[in-house]
């Protein structure tokens, strides 16, 4: 596995390997490797030959200096998960070299950054659509994997690539939870055992209106009732939850096939966000 830390050792790979007529696939990642991230390694392996993750902890992305501080760095491990996962190259940029002093630009994508996570982490969605065309430009991928555990992400991502023309294809991977349903996220080792025990009500919550849909109810607001009062008594701070457009993220007053339940809460001062897609 190669490691490499500027972007123009990264471009230059890519460019190597795109000549010997191998595809490329990028995992943007922050790190602290866990089962969900190796899963999208496991689809980027599917599409491409060689997969390429990058790690890098972005500062532009944190409104909250203390989660910045805070966000779990275990570099040796991922390293090593990264090697007996089978990945090619591994990004791992210094903040300067991202960042140097003279940086000024920034990539924003309006409209649907302007909901849900947009509107309570301001600034948090051009930090991530920033460093995201950084690493799409320098790797050149053919395809780039997101996880739909940040659904919201993922449709800015797609509109970002569409709208600045950037040939590359979107894919997203599904959630990958604990047993008990827990979605998986590098902040989970922050909870207390207390509040991982409350943390459940969020799935088990996003579950039963799956269930309650499958059973005929279309009713977004009695959904998203029924969904309120599964985890209410175990969410310090429910920030929103809404029933939306997969594309458009418009909420929607009847719920579809393809609609999309988000979530966002707080439990022990750890904001949590989680989603489910409608489906049969
Ligand atoms: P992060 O390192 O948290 O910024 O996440 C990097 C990528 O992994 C993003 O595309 C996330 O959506 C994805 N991801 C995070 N948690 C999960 C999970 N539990 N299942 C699938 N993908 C995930």
């Amino acid at each position: 596995m190669r490691i490499v830390e500027t972007a123009r050792e990264l471009s230059e790979l890519s460019y190597v390997v795109r000549q010997s007529g191998q595809k490329i696939a990028l995992v943007p990642t922050m790190g602290a490797l866990h089962e969900g991230h190796r899963s999208l390694i496991h689809v980027a392996q599917q599409h491409a030959e060689f997969v390429i993750v990058s790690i890098f902890v972005n500062r532009l992305q944190f409104n909250n200096e203390e989660d910045f501080e805070t966000y779990p760095v275990t570099l040796e491990d991922d390293i090593a998960i990264c090697r007996s996962s089978g990945v090619s190259a591994l990004y791992m940029p210094s903040s300067s070299s991202m960042y140097p002093e003279s940086f000024s630009t920034s990539v924003q994508v309006s409209g649907l950054t302007a909901r849900f996570e947009g509107a309570s982490r301001p600034g948090h969605f051009s930090g991530v659509t920033t460093v995201v065309t950084k690493l799409l430009t320098a790797s050149a991928p053919d395809i780039a994997i997101f996880g739909q555990k940040d659904f919201q992400q993922f449709a800015v991502m797609r509109k970002l690539v569409k709208d600045l023309d950037i040939p590359v294809d979107m894919v997203m991977a599904p959630t990958i939870r604990e047993e008990d349903g827990l979605a998986l996220s590098s902040r989970n080792v922050r909870l207390s055992k207390e509040s991982r025990q409350r943390a459940v009500s969020i799935s088990q919550a996003l579950f039963h209106s799956l269930s309650l849909f499958r059973s005929g109810i279309r009713d977004t607001q009695e959904l998203i009732e029924a969904t309120r009062q599964t985890c209410i008594g175990e969410i310090e701070n429910l920030d929103y939850i809404a029933i939306v457009d997969a594309q458009t993220l418009d909420t929607v007053s009847e719920a579809n096939l393809g609609d999309v339940l988000l979530f966002a809460g707080t439990i022990d001062g750890i904001r949590l966000i989680d989603n489910i897609i409608f489906s049969a």
